[in-house]
């Protein structure tokens, strides 16, 4: 074997868990990601960075490091190499002539070309994508799917839901007081997670949206406020993913939560005007139960599901 014909196979670091580590090629980007090696869609050309969308080909999207890597493994591999063609060159002669003189030539080996070690770094979000099953991380919480670039928000959602649901479960085995704050916190981080979810959704899909600008500024802890502005910048009506009845509790539901928020949980007079609440007494505390919680949790799936079909099939 000669120079010419040295093939290097070189196998790329994943961490402790088996993910690779990713970066995106787009220079004010630079997103890196990790994606888990066997999960996902087999035998894609093509990547998506999570953070900024940019679609290339996959073999543009290794990290710095295991650029690296990769670099210093064929140098190391080269001058093995070389130095096995040097010492197969090796000669010496008998001495000779009238001077006794003899002729050789011996490889000394110098110094091995070091490898660059690298270890893949932590990440804060890890999920598996619904549509394509690649399991992959980022930085933050949101992002596209690196094989098939759907957006995972709905994906975030369910999940933050499912942690509500243990926040539920622990408060039916804890004493009466710890219990009703972990429901009012149930509640509130529904409503939160909710809004996070519709913004993020808003601020992704923007350009599809009538005014941009206006769509990035859409809040969804108001119910009636947010179908008002899907309907008018997405001609989107969000009520029609729930029934009558769903819509009319998870506004209640919403109110609740903003008496929570903006005056300790006492029932105020816009309360009992907005929120159709028939158990609520002037300047008594809200009464909220973990089975309204999850009826909520219930609908705002179903809200959720709905808002993000009509989106992103826009
Ligand atoms: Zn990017
Ligand atoms: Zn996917």
């Amino acid at each position: 074997m000669g120079l010419d014909d040295i093939k290097l196979k070189v196998s790329l670091i994943t961490d402790e868990n088996g993910y690779l580590g990713r970066e995106c090629p787009i220079e004010e980007c630079k997103g890196y990601f990790k994606v888990l090696v066997g999960t996902g869609l087999e035998g894609v050309g093509y990547s998506y960075c999570p953070y900024c969308g940019h679609k290339g080909d996959h073999n543009t999207f290794y990290t710095q490091d295991q650029m690296e890597y990769i670099r210093s493994a064929a140098l190391n591999a080269i001058s093995d190499e070389l130095g096995k063609q040097l010492k197969k060159m090796e000669f010496s002669t008998r001495p000779s002539g009238p001077f006794g003189i003899s002729i050789s030539l011996k490889h000394e080996h110098g110094r091995r070309i070091p490898i660059h070690r690298y270890k893949e770094k932590a990440l804060e979000t890890y999920v598996e994508c619904p549509n394509c099953g690649l399991k992959y991380a980022v930085y933050g919480v949101f992002g596209f799917c690196p094989d098939c670039g759907q957006h995972n928000s709905l994906e975030i959602f369910r999940k933050s839901l499912e942690l509500i649901e243990k926040m539920l479960e622990m408060a039916a085995s804890v004493e009466p007081d710890l219990a009703a704050k972990l429901v009012e916190d149930a509640l509130e981080n529904c409503v939160s997670e909710f809004d996070g979810f519709g913004r993020e959704l808003c601020h992704r899909y923007a350009q599809k949206s009538s005014d941009p600008v206006k769509a990035e500024r859409i809040s969804f802890q108001n119910l009636e406020v947010a179908k008002q502005g899907l309907a008018t910048l997405y001609g989107i009506d969000m009520e029609e993913g729930v029934s009558e009845g769903e819509w009319k509790d998870a506004i209640r539901w919403f109110q609740k939560r903003h008496l929570l928020s903006h005056s300790m949980g006492v029932v105020d007079e816009e309360h009992i005007r907005k929120a159709n609440d028939n158990s609520a007494i002037l300047g008594r505390k809200v009464i909220i139960e973990a089975e309204e919680v999850r009826q909520l949790m219930g609908g705002l799936g179903k809200l959720a599901d709905f808002t993000y079909r009509k989106i992103t099939h826009l």
